[in-house]
Parts: structure tokens; C-alpha cells; sequence
């Protein structure tokens, strides 16, 4: 008699199933494109100075202790983390129209921001437009909560770039009120983001059907070394007063921090007026989610991300770094973009590697292709073709392109 008659074994997760079969490969040259994590030049995980001098200031500080947060979380992280976000001139955050709840990063942000529309979003009857193709966990993270997931236009496959009339045209149709979930920047899987004209035909068109955006910010400063630029839209659709619905954000420390494993987060809601009654609703239903959940989030990431953004000189270290580490990958971008066109001029269009930003890009190397990589060169990258530029290096560059190229040819 089995217990679980329905239960059956699933696939490796594709992203962490490719990582283990990076580390059982034992050629020495192997290459790991694929999971998003910054690698300095010897292809080494960075702690960023920033991050070091924190770590220091807050385990020799005499009130360091390991005692619970409260369920909102380190209130002097969430406060900073509003404003990095938001902007220190922030109206929203003038006119007391913001509520934050630490989440556990940004995977956990979502999850939160999809259990409370589920249960107050009309009654959960909303469908979430996700963009196609998006980061793979978007599509489990709402599906696993019962909520209805469809999909809008986002790459053209054939120009390598935004399909915007697919993607109007889907605001258009889609019912009044529905969700949509945009990439705040640094697009993940494509590393193609509208540009700021284009984002204002987006959200005006999202304005005029009321629909719901949670923006998605887990790369800010990776896109452009600067986190006001990659704020844009999330800017943009407040300060200026666009958006009159009620805007989700969804923030992650993990990559622009270097945070990855300490699961630093936070979920903000903007209400569009200032109603203490609702604020105060939502900081209330927040609390029973988390309490519920994880009881009381983690403090350690918190602590740390609250010394940097709490101390000028830390602040002024860590957008350094994000400069640092923005900057290198924009030079791996060009040094393969100038192997493949210029050295081996190897067949097909690769443009795309240099304007697309952020971690990603999505080559446009087909399944087979990639699957070839890994065999033959012990090149790893998801089978989407998606390609983390961070693991790129000066020892690995041509490397990499030389075996595109004998992979395309
Ligand atoms: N959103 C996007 C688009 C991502 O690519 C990721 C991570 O890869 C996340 C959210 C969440 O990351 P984390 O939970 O590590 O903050």
C-alpha cells in the first residue's frame, strides 16, 4: 500500500541540476555559464569590499547579538532598503504611502506579494501575466499557489529584441485589473530591457487598463552600475504619478550584494493614498504570512546590507562596487562580441551580446548547440541558451568563443 499514490520523482531543477553536473565533470578548462552569480576574474565567488567592511563594523559593534528580528523585520534595513529603491526624495515615502515586510530575498518577496493577492486581489480571481520567456522559478512560485499564470510577448526571437507591439497588445486584451509581473531590469533570461520611451508607452497602457504591477527588482546596479538608472520605471511610474493602483515591489540584495546565500529581501507595498486604516491592514496581513511561514525573517543579510546603507562611507564603497563588478561584465560582453565578429567571424548576428545587460544573455544558441558545448568543450549553460556573462573571464573568453563558433559552424 503506498502512503502517497499520486506522488512521482521530478527532474533535477534545471538551473541547480546543471551546477551539479559542473562539479562532477572533472576536465580542468570546464566553464560554468549558468547560474546567476558574479565571479570575479578568476572566476572566483567576490565578497565585496563593502560587504567586508560591514561584516567587520557589525560583529565588533557592542550591541551585535543574535536575538530574533520582529516579523516585519530589521526595521533599519527596511527603512534604507525603501529608499534605495524608491529614491531618497521619494512622494511615496514623503507622503507615508510605503509598507515594508523583509522577505527572505526576492524569491521569498514573491512568494509573499502572490500568497496576499491570492487571498485580498479581488478574491484571488486576477490571472499574473508573466513576460515569455521569464526567470524559470516565476512560473512554480504563483502556480504553486493556485493563482492563474499566463504569459505576454517580450522577445522577438528573429531581431533579438523587445517584441513592445506583442507586448501592448497584451496589456490591452488582458482582462481589466489583471496582474502584471515586470523585470524591474536586467531581464532575466534575455538581459533586454525597454528603453525609457518604451517603458512610458508600457505603463501608460498598463494605467489605463488598472492593472496590477509588481515589479520584480533583483538586479538593481547590475544593468548600469548606477541604482537610480536601473530604478527607472519603478521611479518613473511613482514620482510622476502614472500608476494609480496599488505597485508591488519585489527587492533582492542577493546579486548586488554578492548576498546570494543570506536571503536578503524585502516586499514594499506603494498605496496610491495615504489610508492609515489600509496601510495598516496590509502591514497587518504581511505579519501573518510571515509569522506563519517563517515566524520571523533572517537577521544576519539584513544586518549587514543595513551597515552598508546606514554608514555614507559603506554606501559610497558598495556603489563602487557595483561599478566593479557591472564594468567587468560589460567588458566580457564586448571581448566576446569582438572574438565572434571580428577574430573567427563566425556566422550569424551577435550584437545582441554587446547591448543586452545585466548577468545575462540570451545568446540564441538552440538546445542542440548547447548541449554540444557541454559535451565536447565543458562549457555550461542552460538549455534555453541563456548565458550568465558573469562567469566569463580574461582565461576564458576566447575559450568560450571559440567553441560558439564550432558549435554554430
Ligand atoms: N527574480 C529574478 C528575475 C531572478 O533572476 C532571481 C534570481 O535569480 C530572483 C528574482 C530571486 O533571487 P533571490 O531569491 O536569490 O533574491
Amino acid at each position: 500500500m503506498s502512503f502517497f499514490p499520486t506522488i512521482k520523482e521530478l527532474p533535477p531543477d534545471p538551473l541547480f541540476g546543471l551546477k551539479a553536473r559542473y562539479n562532477a565533470d572533472s576536465r580542468s578548462d570546464k566553464v560554468d555559464l549558468g547560474i546567476g552569480a558574479y565571479r570575479d576574474n578568476n572566476g572566483k565567488p567576490w565578497i565585496l569590499p563593502a560587504v567586508k567592511q560591514a561584516e567587520i563594523k557589525l560583529i565588533t559593534s557592542d550591541d551585535y547579538n543574535h536575538e530574533y528580528l520582529s516579523i516585519s523585520g530589521f526595521e533599519p534595513f527596511l527603512k534604507e532598503a525603501a529608499k534605495i529603491i524608491l529614491g531618497t526624495e521619494s512622494k511615496a515615502i514623503k507622503e507615508n504611502r510605503v509598507v515594508s515586510q523583509q522577505s527572505l530575498s526576492g524569491t521569498g518577496a514573491l512568494h509573499v506579494a502572490g500568497v496576499f493577492l491570492k487571498e485580498f486581489y479581488y478574491g484571488g480571481s486576477k490571472s499574473i501575466y508573466l513576460s515569455s520567456p521569464t526567470w524559470a522559478n516565476h512560473q512554480q512560485i504563483f502556480r504553486n499557489l493556485g493563482l492563474n499564470v499566463e504569459t505576454y510577448p517580450y522577445w522577438n526571437n528573429d531581431s533579438k529584441s523587445l517584441d513592445l507591439t506583442g507586448f501592448l497588445s497584451s496589456i490591452k486584451s488582458a482582462p481589466e485589473g489583471s496582474i502584471f509581473l515586470l523585470h524591474a531590469c536586467a531581464h532575466n533570461p534575455t538581459g533586454l530591457d525597454p528603453s525609457s520611451e518604451q517603458w512610458k508607452q508600457i505603463l501608460y497602457e498598463l494605467e489605463a487598463k488598472n492593472h496590477l504591477i509588481i515589479f520584480d527588482s533583483a538586479y538593481q546596479g547590475f544593468a548600469s552600475g548606477d541604482l537610480e538608472k536601473d530604478a527607472f520605471a519603478i521611479r518613473y511610474s511613482i514620482d510622476q504619478d502614472i500608476i494609480k493602483t496599488p505597485i508591488i515591489i519585489c527587492q533582492s540584495f542577493a546579486k548586488n550584494c554578492g548576498m546570494y546565500g543570506e536571503r536578503v529581501g524585502a516586499i514594499h507595498i506603494i498605496n496610491p493614498i495615504n489610508s492609515t486604516a489600509t496601510l495598516g491592514a496590509i502591514k497587518s496581513q504581511f505579519n501573518k504570512i510571515i509569522r506563519s511561514e517563517i515566524s520571523n525573517p533572517p537577521a544576519y543579510g539584513s544586518k549587514i546590507v543595513s551597515t552598508i546603507l546606514n554608514d555614507p562611507n559603506l554606501k559610497q564603497q558598495w556603489e563602487k562596487d557595483l561599478i566593479t563588478m557591472s564594468s567587468r561584465i560589460n567588458k566580457m560582453r564586448i571581448e566576446l562580441f569582438n572574438l565572434l565578429t571580428h577574430e573567427l567571424k563566425t556566422p550569424g548576428n551577435w550584437e545582441h551580446i554587446k547591448s543586452q545587460t545585466g548577468m545575462f544573455s540570451f545568446t540564441g544558441l538552440s538546445s542542440e548547440m548547447v548541449a554540444r558545448l557541454e559535451s565536447v568543450h565543458a562549457i555550461y549553460l542552460v538549455s534555453s541558451g541563456r548565458a550568465s556573462v558573469a562567469g566569463l573571464n580574461d582565461h576564458n573568453v576566447k575559450k568560450v568563443a571559440n567553441a560558439f563558433d564550432e558549435v554554430v559552424r
